[in-house]
């Protein structure tokens, strides 16, 4: 029963939709997700109609798991997007895709956006041949992302890139997957992003508080 009550994957199963959360394991039919579609909890099965709020809240809750960031830091990167010029949601998600995290996940360094955080941590990555092990250091336009020579041969490493070798390559970067090395050729747009959420729902909701 262990496998059902897996915290993380209960997050899937409140958001109504596959977050991928756990690598390997969201492709297979251990899948938490597939196997109950439905919320979690005694009344998970019952459909209640969210208010207007509950929306809003449950569209940040999902953006947010998605890229597993924490309230406040997910919180800075709305107020960040709004301060901008340009479109509030397209620079929210422009921020949280140019994550070091997620970029290395991206480019197939880790099974899962938790993996690639880890990886970052110990020091795999480096950014324009310096060493960087800030998760949430935000890449820019022509920033040349790789693993670092000596951990190359990390098993960790080389079994995640082979695990996602035939993993979708976004278009906003360019992935030597020899060289292990990825270039930031302009800046992802809300479009790129595989998350099917209303993006308004979430500035609608911060635009409040
Ligand atoms: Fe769990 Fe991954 Fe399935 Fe989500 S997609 S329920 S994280 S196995």
């Amino acid at each position: 029963m262990a496998r059902y009550t897996d915290a993380v994957c209960k997050k899937c199963r409140r958001e109504g939709s596959k977050l991928f959360l756990k690598g390997e394991r969201c492709n297979t039919t251990k899948c938490a997700f597939d196997r109950r579609s439905y919320a979690p909890g005694q009344h998970g099965k019952s459909r209640v109609k969210l208010s207007e709020y509950g929306l809003q809240l449950r569209a940040k809750q999902k953006t947010k798991n998605y890229y597993r960031v924490s309230e406040s830091q997910f919180r800075k990167y709305y107020e960040e997007a709004f301060r901008r010029e340009g479109v509030t949601s397209d620079i929210l998600f422009e921020q949280l895709e140019l994550r070091l995290d997620n970029v290395a996940y991206r480019m197939g360094v880790g099974a899962s956006r938790a993996e690639a955080r880890q990886l970052v941590s110990y020091e795999m990555l480096e950014v324009n041949g310096k060493k960087v092990n800030i998760p949430s250091y935000i890449v820019k336009v022509g920033d040349v992302i790789k693993v670092r020579d000596s951990k190359k041969d990390n098993k960790a490493i080389v079994n995640s890139m082979e695990a996602n070798k035939l993993k979708a390559v976004p278009s906003w970067m360019e992935l030597d997957k020899e060289k292990m090395e990825a270039k930031i050729v302009r800046k992802p747009v809300r479009e790129d992003v595989d998350l099917e959420v209303q993006e308004n729902l979430i500035v609608e909701l911060y635009s409040k508080n």
